[in-house]
């Protein structure tokens, strides 16, 4: 019998499979380092995994109300108006399943068949295939390095046809670590507002910035915008929660109350501990958050020093998130064994296999010679990790 096409042409997460490869290699007893994480290697703070123990002993572990529960909401869009600038109401608000279960809600609220969504490469690799799963229909555009990987305002107008429905920003992005400026955010949202369509802000990365940089909500310059703008983020990775997939997102009450009934029947309430776990994570002591920004930097300056000064590898200083974006194109016009390298895929199979070290080749980023270095692993792995690489380069 026939299965449905929609879900054959959805290709599986590769970030998940080489971590699990990195895994399932460690397991073995093999001494390998794994530069593909897409999660920080902190546990969550103490006082999080408290407020669920409390939640579990108090008895809080029944349905809550399906897009999250009133306390938290209110929590929530403290959080928007005292860090992003954004008011939204309780009634705007969607705590859901994690971040990747707000982009499903989002593009199930807004797109119809044959509607298409702009996608700024590189690409966090889901976004194409929950755009698939929604009928709708990717349409890439690229940055460059000089614009940082970042695209312009014109670009994106030039993408623009009647059946665009939204544009898709991520800042802090993954892959590249970049974020983008104030200026740079006006310019787009003035092609928005003036070509009438949504934007999706995946902020998840939003409390991930070193140096001078800020982060800036699109979502926060301008009523029109505003309007226009669906701000999404989650716990996962400011607090270090990812397996507990609480994400949530401010929008009009429109496009909430619709988002709200399709996650009361897809999956009903978030988890409810996990949902007093957050309330403390967004209300309790932030030093924890802090503390992890301190590791992140020390470690992106030291990852990104050791790459500037690697034969053949060339990145830009990552500005937030936790990944280095490297650029393999000079190393996959050299041969291996004799055999030309060729792809970042097979520069990724020989440094796993022969150099032990995972990382993860960026051709379902949406950029073929490129590969994501995460640095959410201990200073002493980078070290080792790095040496590896270094010794695979030089050897070329
Ligand atoms: N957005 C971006 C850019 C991400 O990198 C991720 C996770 O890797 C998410 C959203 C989703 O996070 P989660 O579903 O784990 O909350």
């Amino acid at each position: 019998m026939t299965l449905s096409e929609k879900a054959a042409r959805v290709k599986p997460s590769s970030t998940l499979a080489i971590t699990a490869k990195a895994k399932a290699m460690k397991a073995e007893g093999i001494d390998v380092v794994g530069f593909g994480a897409g999660e920080p290697d902190f546990n969550t703070p103490d006082n999080i995994n408290e407020a669920a123990v409390d939640a579990i002993r108090s008895g809080f572990t029944k349905y809550t109300p399906a897009s999250g529960t009133e306390e938290l909401k209110k929590a929530v869009s403290r959080k928007f108006r005292d860090f992003n600038g954004l008011d939204y109401a309780a009634n705007q608000i969607v705590v859901s399943n994690g971040g990747k279960h707000s982009l499903t809600n989002i593009f199930q609220a807004i797109t119809n068949p044959g509607d298409e969504v702009i996608i700024p490469a590189p690409y966090w690799l889901t976004y194409p295939e929950i755009v698939k799963l929604c009928d709708s229909i990717p349409v890439v555009i690229y940055g460059t390095k000089e614009s940082g990987y970042k695209v312009t305002a014109k670009q994106i107008e030039g993408a623009i046809t009647n059946k665009t429905k939204a544009l898709i920003l991520n800042t802090p992005n993954n892959p590249t670590g970049m974020v983008y400026s104030e200026e740079e955010l006006r310019a787009i949202a003035d092609v928005v507002v003036r070509n009438d369509i949504y934007v999706v802000a995946d902020e998840m990365y939003e409390n991930l910035i070193y140096g001078e940089k800020k982060h800036v909500s699109i979502a926060s310059l301008g009523e029109e915008i505003y309007k226009r703008t669906i701000t999404c983020s989650g716990l996962s990775k400011s607090y270090s929660m990812t397996g507990w997939r609480i994400g949530y997102t401010g929008s009009s009450v429109e496009i909430a109350k619709l988002m709200g009934s399709i996650q009361s029947h897809q999956t009903s309430n978030p988890n409810s501990i996990a949902q007093k776990a957050a309330l403390e994570a967004l209300e309790g002591p932030q030093d924890a958050v802090d503390a992890m920004r301190e590791e992140f930097d020390a470690r992106r300056k030291y990852m990104y020093g050791r790459i500037q000064n690697m034969p053949l590898l060339d990145c830009l200083e990552p500005e937030g998130a936790f990944y280095t974006f490297v650029d393999f194109t000079n190393v996959l016009e050299k041969s291996y064994k004799g055999v030309r390298i060729g792809t970042a895929s097979r520069a990724a199979e020989i440094l796993i296999e022969d150099y032990r070290v995972a990382v993860v080749p960026c051709q379902d980023f949406g950029f073929d010679n490129f590969v994501r270095l995460s640095y959410a692993i201990s200073m002493e792995g980078i070290e080792k990790g790095l040496n590896r690489i270094e010794e695979f380069v030089s050897s070329l």
